[in-house]
């Protein structure tokens, strides 16, 4: 408890953009984030009061990041299982917890689970030598996709391969490794809702994730021509997996939509990029529900604010396209955009890195793609001429 105002403590380990929104949104309910910061540069280190400089992969560090906190959660999933389980014989409240963290953590783990479950995934195998890759390769064909079981994010750790020899370097790498079939993608959704520790769930619409090289560029909500029977059934799976997995806070799903229905790509136990357009497309951010769900409030309402929202990432750029006058950008994108929101994370713009997102609302899909599309690429290219 805050002495000062009387309400719990909220630690977030980690302090880049989910943070740093998540700070914003904590602000409104009385409260201030505590953070734990690789450094004091980091995006939310920048604007929160109670940084924490330390190491997630420390359990000292983590300790003591933990004492005085009511609750313990995350920008990303990156801390080592064991010190979760540490944390939780301590005494901390951390939420997600470990046994469900685990899913997010850890895609072979996910794999395994799901299947249990009985929800839809890509056909997969756990690869452990060049004899299973081929082995599954025959059975599903060729390319089919190898991933490493842990620590990949925006597709690193992702590789499409043709045949057990285009393999070679990354079955020799020692990675722990799965390989899934090669989804005839039509399109990328993503299930978004929040569960608090309670029991209660929300779920926002279901949303587009329009892809580039592997990463997220632009998010439409809700997904277009989604049909209402398919939209409920993601929501429904995103809450059920909620409910088996025990999760609490934000959990995305992000789905493959195929002809023959949606099956699971991967799951994310916290504020997630698909879900920055709730900020103002929603009566609630995600940021503001994850703070409820962690703490166990009531959950607030995830309706939508407008017919239509589009978000768009801002990544930067080549490496040549520093942002030489991004303030100048900034003064111009305002005149030009009065009713696009900008949303950048105090972070340097490197090239592909996501730098900020824009987010624009209206009722028609294709005016406010253009319009959000046309916002982000000004204020990361400027004008070209
Ligand atoms: P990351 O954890 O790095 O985000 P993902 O597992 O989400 O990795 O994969 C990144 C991208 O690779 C996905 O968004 C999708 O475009 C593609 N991908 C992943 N798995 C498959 C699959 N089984 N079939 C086809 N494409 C896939």
């Amino acid at each position: 408890m805050d002495a000062r105002t009387g309400l719990p403590v909220v630690g977030m380990v980690g302090a880049g953009q989910l943070a740093r929104m998540t700070h914003q949104a904590a602000i409104a309910l009385g409260q201030s984030l505590r953070v734990l910061a690789d450094s004091p540069d980091d995006g939310t280190a920048l604007v929160a009061s109670d940084v924490v400089l330390g190491d997630y992969r420390s359990l000292d560090d983590l300790r003591a990041f933990a004492q005085g906190c009511d609750v313990v959660t995350f920008d990303h999933e990156h801390v080592p299982h064991e010190h979760l389980r540490a944390l939780v014989a301590d005494g901390a409240n951390v939420q997600p917890g470990p046994s469900a963290l685990r899913f997010a953590q850890d895609k072979l783990a996910m794999r395994e689970r799901l299947s249990a479950l009985g929800v839809p995934c890509p056909r997969w195998t756990a690869v452990a030598s060049a004899a299973d890759l081929r082995d599954f390769g025959a059975d599903v064909g060729w390319p089919v996709v190898l991933k490493a079981a842990t620590g990949g994010y925006d597709g690193k750790g992702v590789w499409v391969v043709e045949s057990v020899d285009a393999a070679a370097d990354v079955l020799a790498s020692g990675t722990r490794l799965l390989a899934e079939e090669k989804v005839a993608i039509e399109r990328e959704l993503a299930a978004v809702i929040a569960r608090s520790a309670f029991g209660q769930g929300a779920a926002w619409p279901v949303v587009e994730t329009v892809q580039r090289d592997g990463i997220c560029v632009q998010v439409i909500a809700p997904a277009p021509d989604l049909d209402d029977e398919l939209a409920e059934h993601a929501q429904d799976l995103a809450l059920r997996i909620a409910a088996e997995l025990g999760v609490t806070g934000v959990l995305a799903v992000e789905l493959f939509q195929t002809r023959g229905g949606l099956v699971v790509n991967e799951l994310a136990m916290r504020p997630h990029n698909s879900a920055h357009w709730t900020i103002e497309g929603t009566r609630t951010s995600q940021f503001e529900q994850h703070v409820r769900a962690v703490l166990d409030y009531p959950l607030g309402s995830p309706r939508p604010t407008a017919p239509v929202t589009v978000m768009a990432n801002l990544l930067g750029g080549p490496a040549d396209v520093r942002p030489a006058g991004i303030d100048e950008r900034v003064h111009h994108f305002m005149a030009h955009w009065p009713d696009v929101k900008l949303h950048l994370y105090g972070k340097q713009f490197r090239p592909g890195r996501k730098v900020g997102h824009v987010t624009a609302l209206g009722d028609d899909v294709e005016e406010v793609r253009a319009r959000a599309a046309a916002a982000a690429d000004y204020l990361v290219n400027g004008d070209k001429e």
